[in-house]
């Protein structure tokens, strides 16, 4: 077994088994400033039995928010608590069948829970984008909490992938509907964690694939949402959840040309736990708001993640010594700094 969590990297990504067992995680970011939000990593969801077992684990990380300040947000990924066939079906323009419909009608409530009990804790509820053939389901649940939560403040906070050629343009028609109908609109942005997946998905079907063709491209409509992001920061909320070094030192430049603090409470840096730490506390040190995705859950349950997590650091693997000499930098000041 030991060889086995060495092999898969359960430590290096996961916290621990369960959420009482993250603390020792949890605490010594906290020390540095940088803040956790406990994620359950659990990609196995088929039945009603698993959603709600589900549901009520994200419920234990909402209750531990409310102990402690170190958590300000709590998040789900929507297949975890509703039937990714259902949201497939709905984001296809299906109609249900009566014994669908009452499911369906179960995993709103599920989502009404946790925004409830969100708002109940003060702290920020977000739903983790997947694979894109889901999404217009997934928003079909995911809107309506936005609209009747985040009236005065953000309590839900959806996941734009700008990896998807057309996200930009919903970026803005979400901005746009946030305005006139006067809420705050929560999201956080990320490139997306699916390419492979939506390529083979978009070949084997022989349609065009939703993803950008080149890197460059996502790039650039990665920044392109920032931009968006830190015009609208009076009134809207965003969490710049990425990696990548040359974004976070554009926005760090952009917030001080346009005298924005970085401390501003609507804006957000984020990196998964075991990934860029030297980012997230390098950014805590200049005062931003940034926190952790802190994965946890049994080693069986984890492996999907895990080999997401996996395959992500071999693409990088030309960032690795860069990662070193910055870690090794870290520490030495560290050190310094007794
Ligand atoms: C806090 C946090 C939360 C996250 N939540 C989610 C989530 O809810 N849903 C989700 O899907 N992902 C999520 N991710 C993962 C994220 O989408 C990326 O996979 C990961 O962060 C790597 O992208 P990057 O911006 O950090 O780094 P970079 O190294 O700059 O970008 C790598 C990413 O660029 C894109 N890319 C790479 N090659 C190409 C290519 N040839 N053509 C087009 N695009 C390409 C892919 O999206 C790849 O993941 C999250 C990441 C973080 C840090």
């Amino acid at each position: 077994m030991k060889l086995l969590i060495r092999f898969t990297g359960y430590e290096q990504f996961c916290a621990g088994k369960d959420v009482a067992s993250c603390t020792a995680v949890t605490e010594k970011l906290a020390d540095h400033k940088v803040f956790s939000v406990l994620d359950y990593a659990n990609e196995h969801a088929k039945s009603t039995a698993d959603y709600e077992h589900n549901t009520a684990v994200v419920l234990e990380t909402i209750a531990a928010a409310k102990r402690t300040s170190a958590y300000p947000f709590a998040v789900v990924k929507p297949s975890a608590i509703g039937s990714f066939e259902l949201f497939h079906k709905k984001a296809a323009g299906h109609k249900l069948s009566p014994s669908k419909q009452l499911i369906w009608t179960a995993m709103q409530q599920r989502f009404e829970q946790l925004a409830k009990a969100a708002k109940q804790a003060a702290i920020v509820l977000m739903i983790d984008a997947e694979e894109s053939w889901i999404q217009d389901g997934v928003d079909m649940l995911v809107l309506p909490l936005l609209r009747k939560y985040n009236s005065d403040k953000v309590v839900v906070a959806l996941t734009i992938q700008l990896y998807l050629k057309d996200r930009n343009v919903l970026y803005k028609s979400l901005l746009k509907d946030a305005d006139e109908k006067g809420y705050v609109l929560g999201v956080k942005l990320v490139r997306g964690a699916y390419m492979e997946k939506e390529r083979s998905r978009a070949a084997a079907l022989k349609i065009s694939s939703p993803v950008c063709d080149a890197k460059d491209q996502t790039d650039s409509q990665y920044k392109g949402a920032l931009q968006h992001a830190l015009k609208n920061l009076n009134r809207h909320f965003c969490i710049v959840a990425t990696h990548n070094q040359s974004n976070i030192n554009w926005v760090v430049d952009y917030c001080s040309q346009a005298n924005i603090s970085l401390g501003n409470a609507n804006l957000w840096f984020s990196q998964l736990y075991g990934m860029r730490d030297y980012i997230s506390f390098s950014l805590a040190e200049q005062n931003a708001n940034v926190f952790k995705y802190v994965p946890f859950g049994p080693l069986e349950q984890a492996v999907p993640y895990l080999i997401r997590r996996a395959l992500e650091n071999s693409a990088m693997k030309s960032q690795t010594l860069q990662e070193c000499l910055m870690l090794k930098k870290e520490l030495k000041k560290r050190k310094l700094n007794g």
